[in-house]
């Protein structure tokens, strides 16, 4: 993983200035978006074009702080609000192709954050329900997609372990934060075939990233895409209580 102040670049006019991007910046994110899935995505063999397609559609500068607008194509996590993290490019894009989505499923993510996943997840699928613990994360992701046009995000506030029953089955569920265990009411709004792609592990420091197929109304295929590392799932079928330690993080970016 690469280090933030490990970057070279000196801040663009935007950054300093701390306002409204000009065309010149516009291009430059471009060109530094079209780096990011070559150098970051392809090369680690994502090969979805749709997914790609998406990856290089979103302006992810626009899900960051302004004043993280530079460091918002590097290879890594960065810091958002409340001490959470908007998830690096390659985990992003490897969890939408696990998804195997078409353009008539309907999406429910859990962990909206910046609001940056449901965005690119919205360019793949037909609709996309993003679930966001802080209500002040799940507003600023809100008015983001109104600001993008990204008219088929649909950002709620609650605890996503339990999922959202209003709009179940979903053909996808991805979850960007790591549980203890696969939440039972995720499972249970799978449509039968749906995908569930969550990050799962006994502690908060590593997890397995797991891919649950539903393939019955009792069935369900699992398989492990590898070791990945999130914040918290935090709520009732998450790691309510155990977090509630004295001191404990709540973020640990990978
Ligand atoms: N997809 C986000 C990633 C944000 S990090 C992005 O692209 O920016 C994961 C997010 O999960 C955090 O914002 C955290 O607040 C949220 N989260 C943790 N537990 C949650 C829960 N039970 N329900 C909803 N959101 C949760």
């Amino acid at each position: 993983m690469q280090p933030l102040r490990g970057r070279t670049n000196a801040p663009s006019t935007a950054a300093r200035r701390g306002d409204r991007l000009t065309g010149d910046d516009v291009d430059a994110f471009a060109d530094k978006r079209r780096r990011m899935v070559d150098e970051q995505i392809t090369a680690r063999g994502v090969i979805d074009p749709v997914v790609l397609r998406a990856m290089r559609a979103v302006p992810r500068e626009r899900f960051v702080p302004s004043s993280a607008a530079e460091v918002a194509y590097e290879d890594s996590p960065v810091p958002i609000e409340e001490g959470q993290t908007i998830s690096q490019p390659y985990v992003v894009a490897l969890m939408a192709e696990a998804l195997r989505l078409t353009g008539r499923d309907r999406v429910l993510e859990i962990g909206a954050g910046s609001g940056y996943g449901a965005a690119v997840l919205s360019r793949i699928a037909a609709e996309v329900y993003a679930i966001e613990r802080h209500a002040s994360l799940a507003e600023l992701a809100r008015r983001r997609m109104k600001d993008l046009g990204f008219g088929n995000v649909h950002v709620i506030h609650g605890d996503g372990t339990l999922g959202w029953s209003e709009r179940a089955p979903y053909n996808g569920i991805v979850v960007a934060a790591g549980g203890p265990s696969v939440p039972e009411a995720l499972r249970s709004q799978l449509a039968i075939g749906g995908r569930l792609v969550i990050p799962v592990g006994a502690s908060q420091q590593v997890q397995e990233l797991v891919r649950v197929t539903r393939i019955g109304p009792d069935d369900y295929r699992q398989e492990e895409l590898g070791t990945v590392r999130f914040v918290p799932l935090i709520g009732a079928q998450g790691w309510i209580g155990r977090t509630q330690t004295v001191g404990t993080p709540e973020t640990q970016p990978y």
